[in-house]
């Protein structure tokens, strides 16, 4: 969610030290904790501190250059925390699963499903 009526998004909040999170990586823009449901043997959410894009169309097309931060955010990651090799998956809608809408990546690393997209 991003800021309304409701308030902050829960992203903001961990941003903001509100809430507790781990996290792992973070520069003047962007924050990387980990995701607290992980789906794999890493699972940490890449998030700008902004919540000012609901989704990465919205981000690609108003901030270029903070999604490459962004992207590059997950390659340190990935290389602390494993291999340097990973998927890189940003919800996009409620329909394909995007449940907070202040944009983040899902870096998903170490050993991961056979399941391939296109396989
Ligand atoms: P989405 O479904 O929007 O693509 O991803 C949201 C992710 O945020 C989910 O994987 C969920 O487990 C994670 N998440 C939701 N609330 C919290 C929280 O308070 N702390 C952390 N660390 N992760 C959260």
């Amino acid at each position: 969610m991003t800021a309304d009526a409701t308030g902050p998004s829960i992203f903001s909040r961990i941003v903001a030290r509100e809430i507790p999170a781990t996290i792992v990586a973070e520069t003047e823009r962007v924050i990387a904790f980990r995701d607290v449901a992980p789906q794999a043997p890493v699972h940490v959410l890449v998030v700008p501190k902004s919540e000012l894009y609901r989704d990465v169309v919205e981000l690609a097309a108003g901030d270029p250059a903070l999604l490459a931060e962004m992207v590059a955010v997950a390659q340190q990651v990935a290389s602390a925390e494993s291999d340097g090799q990973f998927r890189l998956v940003f919800n996009t809608g409620a329909n394909a699963g995007q449940t907070v809408f202040h944009v983040h990546g899902h870096v998903l690393s170490g050993a991961l499903e056979e399941s391939r997209i296109g396989s």
